[in-house]
């Protein structure tokens, strides 16, 4: 029997690190990501996160899935877990170290936030590249007392791309971001070269996620160019606040669960959909409707609020 049909041209996906319950912005970005890709007739493809074994376990990401089944946001294909993919992680690290790009990093925490470290506005700190200077000697030593994290080096250069929300963001990748991190101390490979890595090799052609991970769009795409992906288009939606204006948690409580007690999936997404601009009511929508009245143009800017029906 054959398969659905998909314009492979076209690939989203949802990609959420299971770090507590999925709130109803995570649904709303699955949603995004969902309607995005079938409008244009595309596939869509659900990646679950889970690279951090204590603070996102694997068996977050069922219970994710179980919420995405929930609605018909489960994916086109079955799920993947970044957990399984250490070894395609470890051969990227080794491409970027035989480019002569990575070295250890021996900086602790308490180094790395000292005063004087140059901050951006969002807090982070930009790294002053210390360890790329230690000479051999120094490296040695440092090897007997602590585990290094590897960094992966970034020229003096400024990426720019234009979002399909935000519009037009460049960073310059040295004065403001610094060198970052691609493997962890213990062991476990950061979200920036997982994510980089997965986005090419499943060929992802959209990326929607919270703008709250604009910043982080610069050094995905810098790692895409080296390893040779075909860069994605970037859908960065406004952060969503409950019907009060708070920002909505992943400790409140699974709130969708408590939703769907009262409601039906059709009842959500129809409120999910006219939070977004698709729909001038708030309504029961499905999912086929919802992907007609699609278009990125029409997604509020500046903030998404649930309407008071959305507990
Ligand atoms: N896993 C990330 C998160 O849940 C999102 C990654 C992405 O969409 O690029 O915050």
């Amino acid at each position: 029997m054959e398969g659905p049909q998909f314009n492979s041209r076209i690939v989203g996906r949802f990609a959420p690190t299971p770090s507590g319950d999925m709130h109803l912005g995570n649904l709303l970005c699955a949603l995004t990501a969902y309607l995005s890709a079938k409008s244009k007739g595309g596939k869509y493809i659900v990646r679950i996160e889970d690279l951090d074994p204590i603070r996102s376990p694997r068996s977050g990401g069922y219970k994710i899935l179980d919420t995405l089944c929930a609605f018909g946001l489960e994916g086109d294909e079955k799920p993947i877990f970044q957990s399984d993919r250490s070894e395609l992680y470890r051969e990227k690290e080794l491409v970027l170290e035989r480019m002569g790009l990575t070295y250890p990093c021996y900086c602790s925490r308490a180094e790395l936030h000292a005063a004087e470290a140059p901050r951006l506005s969002d807090g982070s700190v930009v790294y002053s590249g210390k360890c790329k200077r230690l000479s051999d000697e120094e490296r040695a030593k440092a090897e007997k007392t602590r585990k290094p994290c590897v960094r992966v080096r970034v020229p003096d250069k400024v990426i720019s791309f234009t979002d399909a929300l935000c519009g037009t963001y460049s960073q310059n990748l040295e004065s403001e971001c610094g060198d970052f991190i691609i493997r962890r101390s213990d062991g476990v490979y950061a979200y920036q070269l997982a994510v980089t890595v997965d986005d090419g090799e499943q060929g992802v052609t959209e990326v929607v996620r919270g703008e709250d991970l604009l910043s982080s769009t610069p050094r995905q795409i810098y790692l895409m160019r080296l390893f040779g992906y075909r860069e994605p288009s970037y859908i960065h939606i406004p952060l969503v606040c409950d019907s009060a204006g708070r920002k909505l948690s992943k400790t409140e409580g699974d709130r969708i669960a408590e939703n769907l007690k009262r409601l039906q999936k059709e009842r959500i997404l129809g409120a999910l959909g006219y939070a977004m601009g698709l729909i001038e009511k708030d309504r029961a929508a499905d999912l086929q409707e919802l992907t007609e009245l699609f278009s990125v143009e029409k997604i509020a800017r500046g903030g998404v609020r649930l309407p008071p029906s959305l507990q």
